[in-house]
């Protein structure tokens, strides 16, 4: 088993990082993350059952990597809504790869299989753009054993593109590898992305959550010659607002606030992704519904 030797200054070991790499012979591409800090942010705001868990990061994963192959500015969100014991999953990667998320359950989780735990359900993958652009949405039904396996089938029905994906997670970190075959390019080697699969699938879990990329794609592919692009960050960060919580507000409507403000003096509002806490009190209420007062909207500042 490979032990992991305390890395002098986070050199060895790839801490939150995003990373790309191309086969130069054959017309395969794939990243790699690991999250480290930003997986263990989530996991210090709930504390959340093994099973649970371990969808949750692996989830988390996912959207980093997805976010790195769909390429768009502003916001992925992978939201997995299901009548199962997890009934909400919730993770969002900004382009600058910001991530956060979150998910809930009912009753007592045991250990059980992917379909058990999500039961009938889907993800919903949608992707919010920076302002001027269309908000794009697709629907997956969550078929398969694992989450690899519906991303995997969500690329092939609406991309028409061959992926593989392997996700881990544990209580420390997060970590996951996508390959993709690319189109339109002619290649002599027809055999390169059986291959590569193949290889891909011969990693273990705990090789994919503790070796740094450059170890993962030598332990894979030392008979490829693969280029592997510098590293990017990936880090938690929530996008809530005090805008953000006006708007939710005015959104439930006048009558629910009010009934809320005779009831407890004021309003108060914690975001789940985050823990952080909002408390409007009867003067900040009545501006908020007097006559005229807009806010903002599409604001994502922190
Ligand atoms: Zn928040």
């Amino acid at each position: 088993m490979y032990m992991d030797v305390i890395p002098t200054r986070g050199i060895d070991r790839d801490h939150d990082s995003l990373e790309r790499f191309v086969f130069e012979e054959a017309p395969i591409h794939g990243r790699i993350v690991h999250l480290d800090a930003t997986w263990r942010a989530v996991l210090e705001r709930r504390a959340y059952p093994e099973p649970v868990r371990e969808l949750l990061g692996e989830f988390m994963a996912a959207a980093a990597l997805l976010t790195a192959m769909l390429k768009f500015d502003g916001r992925l969100i992978l939201q997995v809504q299901s009548n199962g014991p997890v009934r909400l999953l919730v993770v969002e990667c900004s382009s600058e790869r910001a991530m956060r998320a979150l998910a809930q359950w009912h009753g007592e989780i045991t250990p059980m299989p992917f379909a058990q735990l999500l039961g009938h359900g889907r993800l919903v993958i949608t992707i919010d753009p920076q302002q001027g652009k269309e908000r794009y949405q697709g629907v997956v039904e969550l078929e398969g054993d694992s989450v690899a396996q519906v991303l995997e089938g969500y690329f092939k029905r609406s991309e028409q593109l061959d992926t593989r994906i392997w996700l881990a997670s544990d209580t420390e970190r997060a970590a996951g590898m996508i390959l993709q075959k690319l189109p339109d390019r002619e290649s002599e080697d027809t055999d390169a992305w059986d291959r590569a699969a193949h290889l891909g699938s011969t990693l273990t879990r705990e090789e994919l959550l503790m070796l740094p990329a450059k170890d993962i794609l030598h332990r894979l592919y030392h008979e490829d010659d693969i280029r592997l692009f510098q590293r990017v960050p990936v880090s938690f960060r929530c996008t809530c607002t005090r805008t953000g919580v006006e708007r939710a507000l005015h959104i439930m409507g006048e009558t629910e606030v009010r009934s809320i403000l005779t009831e407890k003096g004021k309003v108060d509002i914690d975001c789940e992704f985050c823990g952080t806490h909002y408390e409007l009190d009867m003067v900040e209420i009545e501006q908020l519904f007097a006559v005229g007062h807009t806010t903002e909207t599409g604001s994502t500042r922190h």
